[in-house]
């Protein structure tokens, strides 16, 4: 079933860019990667949060300073949107992604991964929101200035508090996938507005730890936020991941809150090297609605899963802004 598909999480920007030192240059509209807009134009509309994702080691790989890196690789995002301004632009609200599916076209979101390449400064956040930059992680995979990992452990430092602030002050939606179990919590003190883990799927039914146990999927629908299902297969299953281990993580989901107001889809696309059986890229959204609907999903719900719930979050971090 073809249908609009708004995703809270990929890599494909930093895919691009790390392309970009290699001989065959790839580009936005086509390439070899899970994200094209040629296959993203199968979909019936499209919004996706690209995250520009840093962390420090990136210093060493790329060689470079890793601010030096966030900023070669924003440069290289923004020039490919300008190249296929034809197909997708640039977004920052729910009425400008509409505005711009009224006119046919679909809908780049800038977010953070790990603020590294901004060198976890929360200061240079009122600059990033008027670029566009509507998410933010808190890192990665490492410890670092502002919160532990779900790899390191460690809670939310004094820092950390203030850059969860100032994303809220400012309408940044604080993300917080890749973080510590202690520093979720820690999070959940201090939050005024809504909350999202952009790509993270459910600890019950695949348990890693960077999946998020029933308490912390209650406490984000709590907030107002929402969980983006994440299609990498190690975060999905141990084994054998297939369109089905993707639908037990929704429905793990919609037991918990049958509201289904509070999920959506956050695929990790071009961040991770195994996808489910079944689903080869971002055209592959069709089919798991197949899948979901053959599974009992009533159109609704699948329609909130795949739109309308991103784009609610977004109207309600904005609200916080105006306050
Ligand atoms: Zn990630």
């Amino acid at each position: 079933m073809r249908m609009p598909v708004f995703d809270l999480h990929c890599d494909t920007a930093m895919e691009l860019y790390a392309d970009g030192n290699k001989a065959n240059k790839s580009h936005l509209r086509k390439n070899s990667g899970h994200i094209d807009l040629e296959r993203a134009g199968k979909l019936g509309g499209y919004a996706q949060c690209f995250a520009m994702f840093t962390t420090p080691s990136f210093t060493e790989i790329y060689n470079r300073p890793v601010e030096l890196v966030y900023e070669q690789a924003l440069g290289n995002f923004l020039q490919e949107l300008e190249a296929n301004k034809d197909l997708i632009l640039p977004a920052g609200s729910s009425s400008e992604i509409r505005a711009n599916a009224q006119q046919g076209k679909m809908s780049a979101i800038l977010t953070i991964e790990g603020p590294a390449g901004i060198g976890f400064d929360p200061e240079r956040l009122e600059a990033l929101y008027r670029q566009g930059f509507r998410i933010s992680t808190l890192g990665w995979n490492e410890q670092n200035v502002l919160a532990g990992s779900h790899k390191t452990g460690g809670g939310l430092t004094d820092l950390g508090k203030t850059y969860v602030r100032e994303c809220q002050r400012l309408g940044i939606l604080v993300d917080v996938s890749h973080i510590s179990d202690e520093g979720f919590w820690d999070i959940m003190d201090i939050t005024q507005a809504p909350v999202i883990a952009s790509h993270s799927n459910s600890r019950s039914v695949c348990n890693i730890s960077r999946n998020l146990t029933d308490d912390m999927y209650m406490e984000i629908c709590r907030t107002g936020g929402t969980a983006g299902i994440n299609l990498y297969a190690e975060f999905l299953k141990e084994d054998d991941a297939d369109l089905d281990c993707v639908c037990d993580h929704v429905f793990h989901f919609l037991e918990l809150d049958p509201s289904g107001e509070h999920l959506s889809l956050g695929g990790d696309l071009d961040g991770c090297d195994k996808l489910p059986a079944g689903f080869a890229g971002v055209d592959s959204y069709n089919m798991l609605a197949d899948r979901l609907l053959e599974r009992g999903l009533d159109e609704k719900t699948l329609h909130d899963l795949y739109w309308n719930n991103a784009m609610g979050v977004m109207d309600r971090a904005v609200r916080i802004n105006q306050k």
